[in-house]
């Protein structure tokens, strides 16, 4: 069998660039997209080191046509995306009582309609070959709520209704759609936060670390196997107990 194809979304930094690099370690053919990954070599040299046919795209997820570019593209070149990880994600926190609209729309345009749009572009395919695994990079935060974050919390559990409601209509074909939750993980997005906010975090994880990107990539490998088939519209939550 010709290897798997692995679209994954921001995979330029942090959480998506270890789910990249860990699917191409586990044999997949890897597509990694985001808006600055054809220009980032390191990002890029790291992936083909593992995998020569790792294809690196350009992807603006609030643009339904560099959507659209990106995904053509790739299938033009791979002729087929077996697995969608949809990881691209921003924050713009306010209180929600002098949030702007513009933070607003854009961290729901980022985060859900982007994720619903690119997952659109894989469907009929996965559909034809009766196989295909989607996973969205949810977060604890939309499964609790977090003061501060009203848009991005509610981006987030709006994928959360996205992946029950796709893997209902979905799982007929043999595909199935998940979610990971993760909790509190080292990247450029929770390195942003001062000392003081990080210590109130980490006095609430049981586990006693904050999560690396590795422990959401290890949770992705597993949700698109072969052995984790009999999982749809499941949200595993990679939170060192911060949520339960
Ligand atoms: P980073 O900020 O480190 O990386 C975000 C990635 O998304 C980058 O590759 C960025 O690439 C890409 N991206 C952002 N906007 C767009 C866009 N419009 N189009 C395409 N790509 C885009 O974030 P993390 O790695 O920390 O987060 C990854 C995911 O995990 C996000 O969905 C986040 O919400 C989620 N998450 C993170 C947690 C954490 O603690 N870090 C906790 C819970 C969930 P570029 O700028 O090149 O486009």
């Amino acid at each position: 069998m010709d290897k798997r194809v692995a679209f994954v979304t921001g995979a330029s930094r942090g959480i998506g660039r270890a789910i990249a690099l860990s699917l191409a370690n586990a044999g997949y053919d890897v597509v990694a997209a985001a808006r600055t990954i054809e220009e980032n070599e390191e990002a890029v040299a790291e992936l083909r080191a593992v995998n020569p046919s790792a294809m690196a795209v350009n992807l603006d997820v609030t643009s339904p046509d560099s959507i659209k570019a990106a995904f053509e593209k790739a299938v033009k070149e791979k002729s087929r995306i077996d697995i969608l990880v949809n990881n691209a994600g921003v924050t713009r926190d306010g209180l929600a009582m002098r949030m702007k609209p513009a933070d607003w729309d854009l961290v729901l345009r980022s985060n859900l309609d982007g994720a619903f749009l690119c997952t659109q572009q894989v469907l009929a395919g996965m559909m034809r070959k009766r196989w295909g695994r989607i996973v969205n990079i949810t977060s604890i935060v939309g499964q609790a709520g977090s003061a501060g974050q009203a848009n991005y919390a509610a981006s987030k559990a709006g994928l959360i209704g996205l992946t029950k409601s796709l893997a209902q209509e979905m799982a007929s074909r043999a595909i199935t759609v998940n979610a990971v939750a993760p909790g509190y993980i080292d990247t450029d997005m929770t390195r942003v936060l001062s000392e003081e906010v990080r210590g109130k975090i980490m006095a609430g994880v049981p586990l006693g670390r904050m999560g690396t990107a590795e422990d959401i990539a290890s949770a992705v490998k597993f949700l698109v196997s072969d052995e984790a088939s009999y999982i749809t519209g499941h949200v595993l939550a990679v939170n060192g107990g911060m949520y339960m």
